[in-house]
């Protein structure tokens, strides 16, 4: 390699905050980069530029957000926003009217252009080309499968159709032309995510799309068809509990896609449901609970909820602790209401106060841990198949996810003693030996 031919390669420092939609957008800003001639810097002293990518889904990750973009100005100075915070530029400039510029979510041609403009790159035929896969944020052997943009919903308590727009799906035969290039690339598992992943297609009137000589519709149900053709680990987020929901479940039986559904299901009581706008029956959805559980034993469902929204009362909460007695799922996070500025939530009566959304939020938790510790003590003894994430170099332990666990939100499982060498992304048995309230230990014979 022509190391003078290097030495003129801008350097693009990048920080992304927000969810993994946010984090795909980054991937694709630093692969269209990087298929430019651009390199990456790991800090801002190395750094020509800086991309800032915003989250601004609640006032506490604007806030997280502003305090970004403030230390990338001090330590480098030259910075670009762009993301969901780029929806409201004039809150960042009344902060930092020196940022180069401001785009919103989505606009990666901008934020690229935007680039090329503050930190113009020579042409330089000695840089390497992008991997066929895009450059990934996240480690070799999983990756996140964006498949549309926007929402049609409009709960209450949130302001992501008016940042994102309304749904815009991707054609099936593209995403699966993405997932199949990954896999290709090594990634053994693929986290499908949308903001309603079972309205996909929707938009496009479930339009036929072709992928490997077959025709499918621009549909959850052949996404997830045309998914279980691919060697490699499935999972499905962000999915509403919709009729049409019950039918891939054999699919997660026949372990085509991985028995594993999250549902944002935000609480249980019909009448908090009515004040957020979400969609569906919840009696309905109890009953459909135990009919999956029926019909795929080992099905994991993972769900968050809000408690103290407002007009919630001690019946709906304690309804909401019932409900989870029932339903018993296996993955839970919950947050305390928090008002975002433009959500109509604000309007409504009766906020709950503080200490109040407190003492919900820890009994709420405290009524998780005990399931899902009991959960976790009854797969003492079973076999799991896992997927290899790393090792954790103060424990000497290998860290390594069930079927049950998606990366970043849910369980561990540790693996104490190997008998033979794995690297990260194998995906091998381990038979469980202990359990906390959240995590598995085992060893592989
Ligand atoms: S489903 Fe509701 S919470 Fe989720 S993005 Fe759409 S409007 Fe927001």
């Amino acid at each position: 390699m022509n190391k003078q031919a290097l030495a003129h390669q801008p350097k693009v420092g990048i920080v992304s905050l927000g969810c993994p939609k946010a984090l795909v957008d980054s991937e694709r800003i630093i692969t269209k980069l990087r298929a430019d001639g651009y390199a990456l810097s790991p800090d801002y002293a190395g750094a020509d530029i800086v991309v800032v990518n915003t989250c601004g889904f609640l006032d506490s990750a604007r806030n997280e957000s502003l305090d970004a973009i403030g230390e990338a100005m001090n330590e480098n100075g030259k910075v670009l926003v762009t993301g969901c915070m780029g929806a409201t530029p004039e809150l960042i400039r009344e902060k930092f009217p020196n940022v180069l510029g401001i785009t919103g979510p989505h606009q990666y041609e901008a934020v690229v252009s935007a680039v090329h403009e503050h930190a113009p790159i020579e042409k330089n035929r000695f840089v390497d080309l992008v991997p066929e896969a895009g450059l990934k944020l996240t480690p070799r052997h999983y990756a996140y499968l964006k498949i549309s943009e926007g929402c049609n919903n409009r709960c209450s308590f949130c302001i992501i159709p008016q940042l994102r727009g309304d749904l815009v799906s991707r054609p099936l035969g593209e995403v699966m032309l993405e997932a199949e290039r990954l896999v290709k690339s090594g990634v053994k598992e693929l986290l499908v995510i949308s903001q309603d992943t079972s309205a996909y297609g929707q938009d496009l009137k479930y339009a036929e799309s072709r992928w490997k000589e077959k025709e499918y519709r621009t549909k959850f149900y052949d996404l997830c068809e045309a998914m279980g053709e691919l060697d490699a680990w499935v999972r499905m987020h962000y999915v509403y509990p919709y009729p049409h929901v019950d039918d891939v479940i054999p699919m997660m039986q026949d372990g085509k896609i991985l028995p594993y559904l999250d549902i944002p299901f935000q609480h249980a009581s019909p009448e908090v449901l009515k004040k957020m706008r979400r969609p569906g029956k919840i009696e309905k959805t109890a009953e459909r609970i135990h009919k999956w559980r029926d019909m795929c034993p080992d099905i994991t469902l993972r769900s968050t909820f809000i408690v103290g929204f407002p007009g919630e009362t001690d019946a709906d909460f304690e309804l909401l602790l019932d409900w989870l007695d029932d339903v018993q799922l296996d993955r839970v996070g919950c947050f305390q209401y928090e008002p975002v500025s433009g959500a109509p939530s604000n309007d409504l009566d009766n906020h709950v106060p503080d200490e109040v959304k407190e003492e919900r939020w820890h009994r709420f938790m405290a009524k998780q841990q005990e399931i899902s510790s009991l959960k976790m003590q009854a797969k003492i003894g079973t076999t799991q198949d896992c997927i290899i994430d790393g090792m954790d170099a103060e424990t000497n332990r290998i860290i390594a996810r069930s079927k049950a666990d998606a990366p970043e939100i849910d369980g561990n499982v540790f693996i104490t003693e190997c008998s033979k060498p794995v690297t990260a992304g194998d995906i091998i048995q381990v038979r469980i030996t202990d359990a906390d309230d959240y995590d598995l230990y085992g060893i592989v014979q």
